[in-house]
């Protein structure tokens, strides 16, 4: 099997040093770029498992590299390097379309569990191929690769966010999926953040996709556990 491949973006020579050392001890394969337009060009030409970025760079800058990256693949995970205490460039990143972030200065140990625990999530909710990307229940159709749900309102232009979610329900169909799983798979931030948008999106799938938003039969909220997402109606015989 070929080693995971890693581009790592970091001007500070010190940091970019242990970070590669570490990764590449881990069996990580690594590619070095200092700025953010080597990034881009490398990233252009090369298949990344991750990539992980600072925040402050020469050029273009750690930001402006993940708002670029974002718009050409939704997919590619991202973590985000920023200085220490500002807490505005964390959500900034997070905002821009970062999986996660680390404040420097963080601990090798704590570098590496964050670069596994996204490379696990990625892989969590990554289609596999061949996997079926086209799902009916109740009166809808979801084209996940399209973006489109048809459903009895009309068509519906999905966003990201949607389809990273609609996915993860569809492939864990009938599973009690918690809180902390959905947060992470979709939005890759830690469980004891933004717990409001989470809901606001069962709400909004309700919406969508249930007969009645206020007696659903697909999205299901499963009391003090989580939601789980039935196919064939829960009602239904
Ligand atoms: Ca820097």
């Amino acid at each position: 099997m070929n080693p995971v491949h890693i581009l790592l973006v970091e001007d500070e020579p010190n940091i970019a040093r242990g970070l590669i050392f570490n990764l590449e001890e881990e069996g990580f394969r690594v590619s070095h770029v200092e700025s953010g337009e080597e990034a881009l060009e490398a990233i252009g030409t090369h298949p990344f498992a991750l990539v992980v970025l600072d925040r402050m760079l020469p050029g273009i800058d750690g930001l402006e590299v993940c708002r670029r990256l974002r718009r050409s693949d939704g997919r590619l995970p991202i973590l985000f390097l920023t200085a220490r205490g500002e807490e505005a460039e964390r959500v900034e990143g997070l905002l821009a379309g970062a999986d996660d972030y680390l404040t420097k200065p963080f601990s090798l140990e704590e570098f590496l569990l964050r670069v596994k625990g996204i490379l696990r999530r990625s892989e969590w909710y990554r289609p596999e191929q061949g996997r079926e990307e086209r799902i009916t229940f109740g009166a809808n159709s979801i084209d996940l690769q399209e973006q489109i749900a048809r459903t009895p309102q009309g068509e519906i232009a999905l966003t990201d966010l949607e389809v990273r979610m609609l996915r993860t329900f569809f492939h864990h169909e009938g599973e009690v999926l918690s809180r902390a799983e959905l947060l992470s798979a979709v939005w890759g931030v830690s469980p004891d953040t933004e717990t409001r948008t989470l809901d606001n999106f069962i709400v909004r799938m309700r919406k969508y996709f249930e007969t009645d938003p206020a007696a659903p039969v697909h999205f299901l909220t499963v009391r003090g556990r989580g939601y789980r997402f039935v196919k064939k109606g829960a009602y239904a015989p």
